[in-house]
């Protein structure tokens, strides 16, 4: 499991999440049988996502970031509950790139520079809340804190690591938050920049034993920062037979009876946890009856 810690300023004015998403990305390794450059994007990528997510205030809110700057990888979508619990989908797992000049995984040119970075909050109502903004730098913090700034006006800092190990296995990533929260407070800002040049970057902290906590209480430095509250989140797919039921009926009673007519047997698979799912043409003819109307 992941470990989010969300620590505010004494006077309330500015908040900050961290998070070990170590165990999450690992997941996404396993589940995507990621290349070392596609975990470390989509790594970075479901860790904002975590972070953002965890901020959400009901326990039915959905929130999904989604980039796709016109690079090898393609789309990435992130998605995550009010608690951090994330998934995501990657258009291309496999592909990957030699390491860029400073001879880092070379995040921005598998995401492309050319594209954008969209944010989708679900909270119940008629129309989800989305914001977009183009891409630019395609090594996700940057574009994360561009996203606050333009499209809900928020200064926010944001950070992501990820540290891909020889074997291509995960040896840790996180990332954190710093957020003002109106009404802004101008001289907590100047600490922020403070603090924010004194850190080191995610993986290296994570690879020198700090903790989530350790890393919110060092973004409020000299605020009087104190941890609100920590909780565990990890990677989760809410799949189910029964929804991907509704996803077959939503094809129309024509395409299922197609479906049924041409194969024996039709397999759908979650494109965020790659779980499998077999339908007959019996069964597929059973939900084609039950289809009302609709697509034809
Ligand atoms: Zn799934």
């Amino acid at each position: 499991m992941g470990k989010i810690v969300r620590a505010l300023s004494a006077d309330g004015s500015v908040l900050c999440s961290a998070i070990n998403s170590t165990d999450i990305v690992s997941r996404i390794r396993q589940i995507h049988d990621t290349s070392a450059t596609a975990s470390a994007a989509a790594g970075r990528l479901i860790t904002a996502a975590s972070l953002m997510g965890a901020m959400m205030k009901n326990a039915t809110d959905r929130l999904t970031v989604r980039i796709n700057g016109g690079g090898a990888v393609g789309t990435i979508t992130a998605v995550s509950d009010d608690m951090g619990n994330v998934k995501c989908s990657i258009d291309n797992p496999h592909a990957d790139l030699p390491p860029n000049d400073k001879g880092k995984l070379d995040v921005a040119g598998i995401v492309g520079t050319d594209g954008y970075l969209a944010v989708i909050r679900d909270m119940g109502l008629k129309e989800p809340y989305s914001g977009q903004i183009p891409i630019i730098s395609g090594e996700i913090a940057m574009d994360i804190t561009q996203y606050y700034a333009v499209s809900e006006q928020i200064p926010t800092v944001c950070a992501l690591g990820v540290l891909v190990d020889k074997d291509l296995s995960i040896k840790c990533a996180g990332g954190y938050i710093i957020q003002l929260v109106p009404p802004i407070n101008e001289s907590a800002i100047d600490y922020i920049e403070e603090n924010i040049k004194d850190m080191q970057s995610v993986t290296e902290m994570l690879e020198k034993g700090l903790s989530p906590s350790d890393i919110a209480l060092m973004g409020l430095k000299g605020l009087d920062g104190q941890i609100l509250d920590e909780w565990e989140a990890g990677y989760y797919c809410g799949c189910s037979r029964e929804r991907t039921e509704r996803v077959l009926a939503a094809l129309g009673k024509k395409e299922l009876l197609k479906l049924a007519e041409e194969q024996p047997e039709t397999e759908l698979t979650c494109h965020f946890c790659d779980k499998k799912y077999r339908f007959t043409s019996e069964e597929l003819i059973q939900i084609a009856s039950n289809c009302t109307g609709g697509a034809q």
